[in-house]
This record gives structure tokens, sequence and C-alpha cells, in this order.
């Protein structure tokens, strides 16, 4: 049994994810110990639990130590099965991450599947919504798969209650590899600042920021109401969409944090990217590693290889024979190269 130190590198929920999704796609079993221990609450909490129990039904998996708060897993998958299945996280935690668990297995199961995804949808330090619709699933669309998503209602911390629909057509040949090396050059640009509950000024204030720091024109600024949220909320996302991908970089509103703040987390990391030619920026790069690795290969170019990044590529490497490169380009950026040897899942 693959055994997995749950605290090693980044140390967070992406340890559990990963090795979740990647038994499921090779039906090998693994023990995680040490869960999160390095956080503020260690442990699976009810979005880490949501994930596994996700897994666990798809998988038909043999599972042990599923409870809040468990910092020892044994996960045992047995097949695939595609179906309509709906998970609740039950609290805002991230619905997106259980989406991001799931997922690669569901894209190789053997007919077509639904998922009914209810919690948080734009939660910080997890992929918003509209990153998933816009950013990540068209590009692994590209891999000969069919996969769109819906989103009923926004869920913010901390009264979550956000709803999506995923469906899913699976590659009928395997999936395709992906090079995404050269970003193209920049068609649009938009900054979209929601609000939910809160005073529309708020998000006039956040773009305000956005155009003075990017000096963008009026017409690429959105001011949005969201009318169906159960609780407050604030998200400002800043897309820029080049021939190839379209990126998103986010700032999350959250009490206490002043509206110009929200603002400046997403024009800093906005800013790293559109001074670089990289494909992808950090979040998108450490998305990539586990579809790629499934596909048996592909290559991208990144911003920059974050912690998450290089925890997923160890985590990859522990249940697929294969080889991931890093390489950093003479302006600083990153070009990653993922070879599979040769058993590929
Ligand atoms: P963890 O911190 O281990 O729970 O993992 C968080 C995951 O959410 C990683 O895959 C991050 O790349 C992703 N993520 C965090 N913030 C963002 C963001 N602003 N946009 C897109 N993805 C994000």
């Amino acid at each position: 049994m693959i055994t997995i130190d749950g605290s090693f590198g980044e140390g967070g929920g992406q340890i559990l994810r990963t090795s979740l999704g990647l038994a499921l796609v090779t039906g090998k079993p693994f023990r995680i110990q040490k869960i999160r221990a390095v956080r503020k609450q260690p442990g699976l909490l009810r979005q880490h639990l949501t994930a596994v129990n996700a897994a666990s039904r798809i998988g038909c998996a043999e599972v042990t130590g599923a409870s809040i708060g468990s910092t020892d897993l044994t996960f045992a998958p047995q097949t695939i099965l595609a179906g309509h299945y709906s998970f609740a996280v039950g609290t805002a935690g991230s619905a997106t991450l259980v989406l991001q668990t799931v997922l690669p297995a569901l894209l190789l199961a053997d007919a077509p599947s639904t998922l009914t995804l209810e919690g948080g949808t734009h939660n910080p330090f997890a992929p918003p919504y509209d990153f998933v619709a816009r950013t990540f699933l068209p590009l692994i669309n590209r891999m000969g798969v069919e996969v769109t998503a819906r989103l009923e209602r926004p869920g913010f911390y901390p009264a979550g209650g956000g709803k999506f629909e995923v469906a899913i057509t699976p590659a009928a040949n395997g999936l395709r590899r992906l090079d995404l090396l050269d970003r193209g050059d920049i068609r649009g640009r938009l900054a979209r600042a929601l609000v939910a509950n809160l005073p529309i000024s708020i998000a006039e204030r956040e773009l305000a920021v956005v155009a003075g720091n990017l000096s963008w024109k009026e017409a690429w600024l959105k001011p949005e109401t969201v009318d169906n949220s159960r609780g407050p909320g604030n998200i400002v996302m800043i897309e820029i969409e080049s021939d190839q991908v379209t990126e998103i970089f986010t700032g999350f509103g959250q009490r206490g944090l002043r509206a110009e703040a929200v603002a400046e987390q997403a024009v800093k990391e906005a800013r790293q990217y559109l001074k670089t030619g990289a494909f992808a920026g950090e979040h998108l790069a450490d998305q990539l590693v586990v579809p790629l690795a499934v596909a048996g290969g592909g290559s991208f170019t990144a911003v920059r290889l974050s912690r998450h990044m290089t925890t997923n590529v160890e985590i990859v490497g522990k249940f697929i024979d294969i080889d991931i490169q890093t390489t950093m380009l003479p302006d600083r950026t990153w070009k990653v190269e993922v070879k599979t040897g040769s058993s590929p899942p």
C-alpha cells in the first residue's frame, strides 16, 4: 500500500485530494497519516470529508478514518462508477475542490456522469467557480472529453449554500496530451467585482484600484450585484483572455479587509502574469499536473512554481511511473514537462 505523509511539502488538503484522485485513476490503495497536521485545525474538515466520501462513492472504496478531525485515513478503491451524483459539503467549505478530487476519475469512466455540488463556490484558498468554468475546464476539454458546468447559486464564506452542476462525457479513446507552452496574443480583458448583499460601492472601489494599477479602460470594468446568494460576499476577478487560455486572478473579500486590499490581491497576480508570456498562472499550474499525468504526458509554461505544484508533483510520482521535469526559462518563468514512464494508468 502506498503511504503518504500528509504533513510534507505544502502540507494541506491538496495532498489528500491529489492522492484520492490518483488512487481512483490507478486503482492503487493508499494510507495517509498526519493529514493537515500543521494547519490551525488539523485533520479532515467538512470539505475534505466530502471529498473523501465523493471519491469513495465513485470508486466503491473501502475507507477507514473518514471522520471529522481524523488525521489518518486508508482508501482502497475497487472500480470507477459513472453516474449521477450529488455531494454537499454542508458548510461554506469549497465545493470546487470536491470537483478537483473526482474529475480525473470521471474523465476516464466508461459512461457519462453528472455531479451536483453544494457548498462554497467562491472561497479564499480555492478555485472560484468562474476559474473552474472559464479557465480550467476549457483546457480539460481539449483532451478529447466534454465537461460543462452551470452555476445555480454562488456560495460565499461563511453562509455557503452555493450550488453548481457539472456534466462529464469521458474520452472515447483515452485522454489526449496537452501542450500549453504559448498563450498567444491577448484578445480581451475584463475585471469583474461581485457583491452579494453588500453595497455596490465596494465593487466600484475595487474596480477603481484595478483600473488605476493596470491602466485599464472603463469598458473593461464590470461591477455586478449577485441577488441569489444566502449571505454576504465579495470577489474581484481579473480575466485575461489570450488566444489559447483565459486566466483569472482573484481577490477574495473578507470581513475586516478593505475593498482596496481585496482588489490589490488580484492585481498583484495579474500583473505578474502580464509581465511574462507564460501560459499558466500559479494556481492553474498546480491544477494541470494531475490531468496531464493521467493523460500520459504534456507540457506547459508557468509564471512560477508554487509549493502546491511541487507537492503535487511528488504525490503523482507515488502513484504513476512518471517523470516531471521543471526547467527555469531565461525570463525566469518555468517549463513543466510531464513524461510518463513504462506504466501509465
Ligand atoms: P489547498 O490549499 O491544499 O486546500 O489547495 C488549494 C487549491 O486551490 C490549489 O489547487 C490552488 O491552486 C487552488 N486555488 C487557491 N486559490 C486559487 C485562486 N485564486 N484561483 C484558482 N485556484 C486557486
